[in-house]
């Protein structure tokens, strides 16, 4: 099953498809972590990955295209994958759907996530990030039980270079000139679920994923 992962940053993207990935048994595979990872290692891919990010601009989509059916050619991708952050743009999607139909693979679901602003902020900022095993806390909202230790491994809780404010406003405005198409571009195929994920609305990320697989149990 091949799952996408649409939404502006902090919406809560990257939490969902970790339970979407243990649940159905397919990895997660965010391009956001593999540029992160290139960026610390130094490599090419990083050093230009970099300059994209801190500024909140997208990198550009043919390195993204790419790196993403390089990574959809590993065996265990072979009963699919959730795009945690791919396509961010109509031509990625594009792309996408050029090289799902070579393996006779289509996308099966959008998830649409969207939030309150005010709040995407807020989340952006409080974010913290295990340096070894990336599960995400939140400061408020999700803290870890030791303050700026992971729960899971015991290692170091980082917060990511662009999680401050003047670059989540940016990565916003981003948002909504390139990757906000897609919400048409999927729900004209017919396989767009959208959520809403708000403190707001008492509606968690943890809650939506399991709405999501309800809603994935029913279809089949
Ligand atoms: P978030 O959704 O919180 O912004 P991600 O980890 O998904 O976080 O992405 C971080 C950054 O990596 C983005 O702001 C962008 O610069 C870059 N990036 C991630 N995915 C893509 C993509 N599909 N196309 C271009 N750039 C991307
Ligand atoms: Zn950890």
């Amino acid at each position: 099953m091949i799952v996408i992962m649409l939404g502006a940053p902090g919406t809560g993207k990257g939490t969902i498809a970790e339970i979407l990935s243990k649940k159905l048994e397919i990895p997660q595979v965010s391009t956001g972590d593999i540029f992160r990872k290139n960026i610390s290692e130094k490599t090419e891919l990083g050093k230009l990955a970099e300059s994209y990010i801190s500024n909140g601009k997208l990198v550009p989509d043919d390195v993204t295209v790419k790196l993403v059916e390089d990574r959809l050619e590993k065996d265990d991708a072979i009963n699919g994958v959730i795009l945690d952050g791919f396509p961010r743009t109509v031509a990625q999607a594009e792309a996408l759907d050029e090289i799902l139909k070579k393996t006779n693979k289509k996308v099966d679901v959008t998830i649409n996530l969207t939030t309150p602003e005010e709040e995407i902020i807020e989340r952006v900022v409080n974010r913290r990030i295990c340096s070894k095993c990336k599960k995400i806390y939140n400061l408020v909202l999700n803290p870890p039980k030791e303050n700026g230790i992971c729960d899971n491994c015991g290692a170091k809780l980082e917060a990511r270079a662009d999680d401050n404010e003047e670059t989540i406003k940016s990565r916003l405005k981003t948002y909504f000139e390139q990757t906000s198409p897609l919400v048409d571009y999927y729900n004209k195929k017919g396989n767009l679920y959208s959520a809403t994920v708000s403190q707001s609305i008492n509606k968690m990320g943890p809650d939506v994923a399991n709405d999501i697989i309800t809603y994935l149990e029913e279809e089949k």
